[in-house]
């Protein structure tokens, strides 16, 4: 393995000993609680914008503590790639995700897609497309149910490797978004090159479009997506006079606060009961 800053060299301070301690407690317990079966995967509505219903749920890792609090993702996910453990664990949310759809099929709930996030160690190992495909089958579940979501470091990490795998995703019929758009500062013609479906506008820019110099940027990139024959969706969505004014710009989807917190099955089963009954 790779060794890292830390360890070539012998001379670095206390203080960052101790950061490199917690980190590893961190990645130890994860380890241990994964292999329990501690982990769970909780469910964020998408709604279309037209129609004000839930079209897709974007699956979020919860990590429960013994005194009922949880880690939060933007904290264990990075050690969870940098320990490798990201593997195991997003084949996982992936076959939860698989098999999340079936049991609301057979609860007769409205079709939803499920989004899962996927990491750069997942996306580079070999046949995480077949993997993928493997369990869509295990579980009977039509590949255009499930949609994933990188980000824009996949796609630079290396443009040919992703553009095969992505074509391979997409013979399938697997949908793909680019999550967190914008925030990459990357190059834009790969938006052109590669076979995508959706873009998720970050919430950064969200959050800003009360601001002319918020708004110039999402306007860009919802034009660009347009023309480019992309979907959008807004994430971060947290007050009516956004979901108007996505709505002005024909954006088709958002996801935020205002319309629903992500939640475990049971509560997203009850919610679409509901939706269905009206
Ligand atoms: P993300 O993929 O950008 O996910 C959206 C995050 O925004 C979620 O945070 C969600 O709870 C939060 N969010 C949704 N609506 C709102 C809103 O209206 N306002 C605000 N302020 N926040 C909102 P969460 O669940 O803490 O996840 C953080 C990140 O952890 C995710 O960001 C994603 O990068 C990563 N993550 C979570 N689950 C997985 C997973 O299964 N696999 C991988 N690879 N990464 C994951
Ligand atoms: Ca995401
Ligand atoms: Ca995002
Ligand atoms: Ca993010």
């Amino acid at each position: 393995a790779k060794k890292n800053s830390f360890e070539r060299h012998n001379y670095y301070l206390p203080y960052m000993e101790q950061e490199t301690q917690r980190r590893l407690h961190i990645v130890r317990m994860l380890r241990a609680d994964f292999a329990d079966r501690r982990l769970q995967v909780w469910y964020q509505p998408q709604i279309c914008l037209t129609t004000q219903r839930i079209i897709g749920v974007e699956s979020l890792l919860r990590w429960p503590q013994r005194d009922g609090s949880y880690i939060s993702p933007g904290e264990f996910i990075p050690l969870a790639e940098y320990s490798g453990l990201i593997v195991d664990i997003g084949a996982w949310v992936i076959e939860e995700a698989c098999q999340q759809i079936r049991q609301f099929d057979e609860l007769g709930l409205p079709e939803l897609r499920v989004a899962v996030n996927v990491s750069v160690p997942q996306f580079r190992m070999r046949d995480f497309p077949e993997l993928v495909e493997q369990q869509l089958q295990n579980h009977n579940v039509s590949p255009d149910r499930l949609e994933l979501e990188i980000t824009e470091s996949i796609v630079m990490e290396d443009p040919d490797l992703v553009a095969d795998i992505l074509y391979r995703l997409k013979r399938q019929g697997i949908h793909v978004a680019i999550d967190d758009f914008g925030v990459g500062f990357s190059s834009l013609s790969y938006l052109q090159k590669l076979p995508l479906d959706r873009i998720k506008i970050d919430k950064t820019f969200v959050h800003n479009s009360n601001e002319d110099s918020g708004r110039i940027i999402i306007e860009t990139i919802v034009n660009m997506a347009h023309r480019l024959g992309l979907s959008v969706l807004a994430e971060g969505v947290e007050l009516e006079e956004q979901v108007s004014y996505f709505k002005n710009l024909e954006v088709a989807e958002a996801q935020g606060f205002h319309f629903a917190k992500p939640m475990p099955a049971a509560k997203l089963a009850e919610l679409l009961a509901k939706q269905s009954a009206n």
